[in-house]
């Protein structure tokens, strides 16, 4: 009886919060945050910054771009210096699972394999797996330059390549105890490059479309699923979107030649461009993704949220959600977010009012 008691009373208090959520988990399933993985030293800073910020705000999805920032077992040569242990992952796993958050890790696939004048780690370690081996780094980085270099690629059809990086991503997965994986792949610029001698001549549609397969497919067979950004499957000329967050190196067209359940991050900052409307209509899932201008998450909340009211049955499970997006490390948003450096971006806006406004906004859905 006082077990019968004691549930009754459970049950009364857990009620009502599990009927809040339900709510805005019907008017927006996905609210997520993407951040950097924090650097060791700061995670329990970043683990009570989950606890007092992102909790509150019901963010329920955390994108983690973790890399090369753990100690992976599997290729040691590819850690980074004072990389994440397993004991601080477990921390942050934990504080997640407590909280009903998903974690979702990400390692950088295809492209993104540089930054600035540096190479990461994987073509530091492997120099025979780059794209593009002809161009050297420059000692110090400008943008634009002659050898067009963002950042380096692997190349997709080196034959011993996904050997090491499907490693870390198995890794990585089962050490976050996670279903889903974050592959990147944005900004890939050099793809099918004219001197490799596996991928010239080949149509780089199908080059980046063989490349998100075949990722694809490896993790379906532990019931994984894989996210992407959006912007090589969305065609840059036509829609005046560019060669940044869009597609003017001919990869568009590998909208219609991957699965159809990998999940598309579609990030844009400056502009609430109704692409989401594209991949869903595609038969994506769908999350719209803002960065540094509050007007903008605002409007891709809004958009998703008509989208989602307006679309047949079939589609509206698509429109499954929005995430804020940040693009400093996670240590840096920490002192951005607490006022103890500018959060204001350098090119105008702030991830840090934009990260508020937008929580601000989703946490009225539930009024
Ligand atoms: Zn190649």
């Amino acid at each position: 009886m006082i077990k019968q008691l004691s549930l009754i009373v459970i049950g009364i208090l857990f009620i009502p919060s599990l009927f809040a959520q339900t709510k805005l988990d019907t008017l927006l399933p996905i609210r997520g945050f993407c951040i950097a993985s924090p650097r060791q030293e700061k995670v329990d800073d970043f683990i009570k910054f989950i606890q007092d910020e992102l909790v509150p705000r019901k963010v329920n999805t955390l994108v983690l771009r973790v890399h090369f920032n753990y100690e992976y077992e599997s290729h040691p040569e590819l850690r980074d210096e004072n990389a994440l242990s397993k004991v601080d992952v477990k921390k942050m796993v934990e504080v997640c699972q407590n909280n009903d958050i998903r974690i979702i890790p990400m390692i950088n696939l295809l492209g993104h394999q540089s930054g600035g004048s540096n190479l990461r780690n994987l073509l530091k370690v492997y120099p025979q797996f780059d794209e593009t081996p002809h161009v050297k780094m420059p000692k110090e980085y400008v943008w634009p330059n002659d050898d067009e270099l963002y950042c380096k690629s692997y190349c997709p059809l080196h034959p011993e390549v996904h050997d090491v990086v499907f490693d870390l991503v198995d890794e990585i997965l089962d050490v976050f105890e996670a279903d889903a994986f974050h592959a990147g792949m944005d900004e890939v610029f050099y793809l099918g490059d004219d001197l490799c001698p596996r991928c010239s001549g080949r149509d780089k549609a199908e080059l980046f479309a063989g490349e998100v397969t075949l990722i694809r497919n490896h993790l379906a067979k532990q019931n994984r699923e894989l996210w992407i950004w959006g912007d090589r499957m969305i065609d840059g000329k036509t829609t005046g979107l560019g060669m940044w967050e869009a597609s003017m190196n001919q990869t568009y067209r590998s909208i219609d030649l991957i699965p159809k359940d990998v999940v598309i991050n579609d990030w844009h900052y400056v502009k609430a461009v109704p692409t989401a409307s594209y991949f869903a209509v595609k038969g994506f899932k769908v999350i719209s993704c803002p960065y540094r201008i509050p007007d903008v998450a605002i409007k891709q909340l809004e958009t998703t949220l008509i989208y989602r009211e307006t679309s047949t049955a079939e589609m509206k499970e698509k429109f499954a959600g929005v995430m804020q997006t940040t693009w400093s490390g996670a240590d840096k948003f920490m002192d951005q977010f607490y006022g103890k450096v500018s959060d204001e971006h350098r090119r105008g806006g702030s991830a840090v009012k934009t990260f508020i406004a937008l929580f601000d906004e989703i946490g009225k859905l539930e009024e």
